[in-house]
């Protein structure tokens, strides 16, 4: 839980237990809800500071926040942002389509008044902009909370050109690399973290080949997907339509995704970058 004193100023979080007693013995009063913050009532409160340290995950989908006390390891909060990208596409498809339409009428032509459709520098697209002010919203709103003495960002980089066409550097690369660390983070990202087949969540996951490798699949990212251990067996070499015949949902559910292109990915880089 996080303490502040009389004048506002952070203070080093403390155990709920702890703020439960401060608040019962009306010693602090509760400041915000969320993230849950409470403040002291007299002043001269001993303050032993911990070194913490922010730690962010930038996702696609979400970005996860947690603040870790360096000194022991452990995690003192942790909260994941959900990012409002699609939201925001979506709205602003609707109004170029609204626009368009207007510009479409025939009406009478106006020249344009100023040339001022220029993109600034370090423009990013509106959507992954969002991401990033929402993520350094947060980052500021917990330093006013805790003190904070460092800050670290998980930077995931994929190699889009790499996962889009695995042959670009032929046989070295199907020789190994693909089970390699950007590969793996992707899939994970793209298939949620789960078994594909079972859905089983916090399971050691294998890298699968959708239309099996004995049988000419290739090592395509769209031909892979991640499945339990238990699944990846019982599925052995057969054809995911053989595998998944009693499951026409989830089979017509998993060739979807396959297909999914990868803007997911292009949106982890795109923040990273404007982060730094
Ligand atoms: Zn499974």
């Amino acid at each position: 839980m996080f303490v502040l004193d009389t004048q506002r100023r952070p203070l080093d979080p403390v155990h709920p237990g702890h703020a439960r007693r401060l608040l019962t013995q009306g010693k602090a009063a509760v400041l915000r809800r969320f993230p849950f913050t409470i403040i002291l009532k007299d002043p001269g409160h001993p303050a032993k500071e911990r070194p913490l340290r922010i730690k962010v995950d930038p996702g696609a989908r979400t970005t996860g926040i947690a603040i870790v006390d360096d000194a022991s390891g452990a995690v003192v909060f942790a909260a994941e942002l959900t990012h409002r990208g699609e939201a925001i596409t979506t709205a602003l498809d609707a109004r170029r389509t609204v626009r368009r339409s207007r510009r479409k009428r025939h009406t009478r032509y106006r020249q344009p008044r100023y040339a001022n459709r220029r993109r600034k520098k370090g423009w990013i697209a509106p959507s992954l902009s969002s991401r990033v002010a929402n993520i350094l919203t947060w980052v500021k709103r917990l330093m006013r909370r805790c003190p904070i003495a460092a800050l670290s960002l998980e930077l995931v980089k994929f190699d889009l050109q790499q996962m889009e066409q695995p042959e670009i550097s032929g046989v070295h690369y199907q020789q190994g690399t693909l089970a390699g660390y950007e590969v793996r983070e992707y899939l994970l990202e793209k298939w949620a973290r789960r078994c594909a087949y079972c859905g089983q969540e916090g399971v050691p996951l294998q890298i699968e080949h959708i239309h099996p490798q004995s049988r000419g699949g290739t090592n395509r990212i769209s031909n892979l997907t991640l499945a339990c251990q238990s699944c990846n067996r019982a599925k052995g070499n057969r054809e995911i339509q053989e595998f998944l015949q009693r499951r026409p949902e989830r089979l017509k559910l998993i060739l979807s995704q396959a297909r999914t292109p990868l803007k997911d990915a292009a949106a982890v880089n795109s923040t990273a970058v404007a982060a730094l």
